[in-house]
């Protein structure tokens, strides 16, 4: 089964992870800028992150027939130090554009704190003006309900936000409703840990259906699985879903969304109606 992994973050994955990926049939990746394990001290770091993005990791992939995509933006951990994140938001505009760059992503909330909000909203407003697809972090664990509102409130407030044009990440039983119902795209994060186990997510899909939703592994530096998808695969068919679901869950769904793009490059081995 081919598949796509929505978010996964190779900068902290080994090599031979792309070639376990590409064996379990895993024939493209999207990756979001997000943070790297360790608080970048300037604006000239962040250039080097997005020079890797989008110019040393689609050559890595492409070595194991992966096809890379990614996201730039700063994310909202390192929000919070709102001079640096203004730098950074000046050079994102040189990255979008660039051939696989899907959009402005991921933003979002992390302790839901005054400042990541306000640099929230200026990067909203970029990619509103530039009309840019958004890739959405939700903070983890207690902070998930009310940063997921305080959210969809500054999306809202937006008439430029298309929803459609909007994925909403790592959604969980209690706010996948709150971000469908506003007409959003949803994304399941499995996590072997924290966020969603394939099982949930499963649930999940009995519950909440097969429109406008994906699951990834947001393999990262931290306890993570980069093959977290075929475990999902394994689920669904375990659960009795046909081939047919499962490969709209795992492959036309995300191209679905990802398409959207400007500078969308990807031929996939299969294709996807509208
Ligand atoms: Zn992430």
């Amino acid at each position: 089964m081919y598949y796509l992994d929505p978010h996964i973050h190779m900068v902290s994955r080994i090599t031979d992870d792309y070639a376990r990926l590409a064996r379990s049939g895993c024939v493209a990746v999207s990756e979001p800028a997000f943070w790297a394990g360790f608080d970048r001290g300037s604006a000239e770091a962040f250039h080097s992150y997005f020079r890797q993005l989008t110019e040393f990791e689609p050559a890595r992939a492409a070595q194991f027939g992966v096809h890379h995509m990614c996201w730039i933006c700063i994310n909202a951990k390192e929000a919070e130090d709102v001079a640096l994140s203004k730098e950074v938001i000046k050079l994102i505009p040189e990255f979008l554009g660039k051939p696989g760059v899907l959009g402005v992503g991921e933003i979002g909330l992390n302790k839901n704190s005054k400042n990541e909000v306000a640099i929230f909203e200026a990067q909203v407003d970029l990619a509103a003006e530039r009309e840019e697809l958004i890739l959405i972090h939700t903070p983890h664990l207690a902070d998930k309900y009310k940063g997921t509102r305080m959210i969809l409130d500054v999306l809202a407030n937006d008439p430029r936000i298309k929803p459609g044009r909007v994925l909403i990440d790592h959604v969980e039983e209690h706010t996948i409703k709150l971000a469908r119902d506003a007409g959003f795209w949803v994304g399941m994060t499995l996590y072997p840990a924290t966020k969603c186990t394939p099982k949930r997510a499963v649930d999940m899909i009995d519950q909440f259906g097969q429109e406008r939703i994906m699951a990834n592994s947001a393999g990262d530096w931290g306890p993570s699985n980069p093959m977290a998808l075929p475990e999902f695969i394994q689920e669904l068919r375990r659960r009795g879903y046909n081939e047919t679901e499962v490969h709209k869950l795992v492959y036309e769904n995300p191209i679905r969304f990802f398409r959207q793009a400007k500078t969308w490059n990807f031929e996939g081995p299969l294709p996807v109606a509208e």
